[in-house]
């Protein structure tokens, strides 16, 4: 095997290590946060996409979400006067 292609893997494999902890750092905070915070986020998430059933928490980010994926589709009548 070619020197260079051999530690490019090396490297490929250190930056997945690295992602892996930072990933089981992230989920020992979450754990930390506890319930509350699961459920707030829960009902943050009130605005569902028509068309893909996409959860988003505010009408701004649903609209212009809509726009970007659904062009084609005609805007629910609640976004119609929502500043995005
Ligand atoms: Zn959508």
């Amino acid at each position: 095997m070619p020197q260079f292609l051999f530690l490019d893997m090396a490297r490929g494999q250190q930056k997945i290590q690295s992602q892996q902890k930072n990933a089981k750092k992230q989920a020992g905070q979450k754990k930390k946060q506890g319930h509350d915070q699961k459920a707030a986020a829960k009902a943050a998430l009130i605005y569902t996409c028509t068309v893909c059933r996409t959860q988003m928490p505010d009408p701004k980010t649903f609209k212009q979400h809509f726009e970007s994926k659904h062009p084609k589709t005609p805007l629910p009548p609640e976004l119609a006067d929502v500043q995005a």
